[in-house]
């Protein structure tokens, strides 16, 4: 089974890989994750993904289709992936068609600006131990206070009103080229994100099958 999962900052998106993850024996590929990976690693691809960042730019096309071309070559990849933050862009997901042939399905989990800005701003850190809250959803026992170490959490930067307003129009600007793309090849599965953790995940298994 080969999935791609798109969904704006806040939607819900690493709570339905998990699901998938574990009712399907798929592998869950992350390229952001994996570009930081090897530059917290220090490999050779992590150096030159370091200075393209350093510089600016963005990773080429042609590096991301690369790293992902020998990521689905890996054991746990037999029974299928989930690809989570690529293809970004049509000419990614072209890409992508010609490596694989075509993908599966590609769940869109789709939620109102407001929505998600609230779910963002609403976004706890600790600083101390890396613990994540969420004053709507996941709430720390006490107001503020890490559960695990007692530390004051803290609002990350990227996760205030004007920063997550900007995330936003930058995802609607990359993934509705993509959205269309996917829908044209009827390979897409819109979800509605606003009807509950549970539901989301029922409505995208029926769609699967078993
Ligand atoms: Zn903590």
């Amino acid at each position: 089974m080969k999935l791609v999962l798109i969904g704006a900052p806040a939607a819900g998106k690493g709570t339905q890989a998990r699901k998938l993850i574990e009712k399907y024996h798929l592998a869950y590929i992350s390229t952001g994750d994996m570009l930081r990976e090897e530059v917290a690693k220090g490999t050779e691809l992590g150096l030159k993904v370091k200075s393209i960042m350093a510089s600016g730019s963005l990773v080429s096309d042609d590096l991301i289709i690369a790293i992902v071309k020998e990521r689905i070559k890996a054991d746990d990849c037999k029974n299928g992936f989930i690809l989570d933050g690529f293809p970004r862009t049509v000419v990614q997901a072209e890409k992508l068609d010609e490596l694989i042939g075509s993908v599966d399905t590609t769940i869109y989990i789709k939620c109102p600006d407001d929505v998600l800005l609230k779910r963002i701003t609403a976004r706890q850190t600790c600083p101390k131990c890396g613990a994540t809250y969420n004053k709507i959803s996941v709430p720390s026992k006490v107001a503020g206070i890490c559960d695990v170490c007692g530390t004051k959490l803290v609002q990350r930067k990227d996760d205030t009103i004007e920063a997550g307003k900007a995330r936003l129009a930058t995802f609607h600007q990359q993934s509705e080229p993509l959205v269309a793309y996917y829908k044209a090849q009827g390979k897409l599965f819109e979800v509605d994100g606003l009807m509950g953790l549970d539901n989301i995940t029922k409505a995208i298994f029926a769609r699967l099958g078993e």
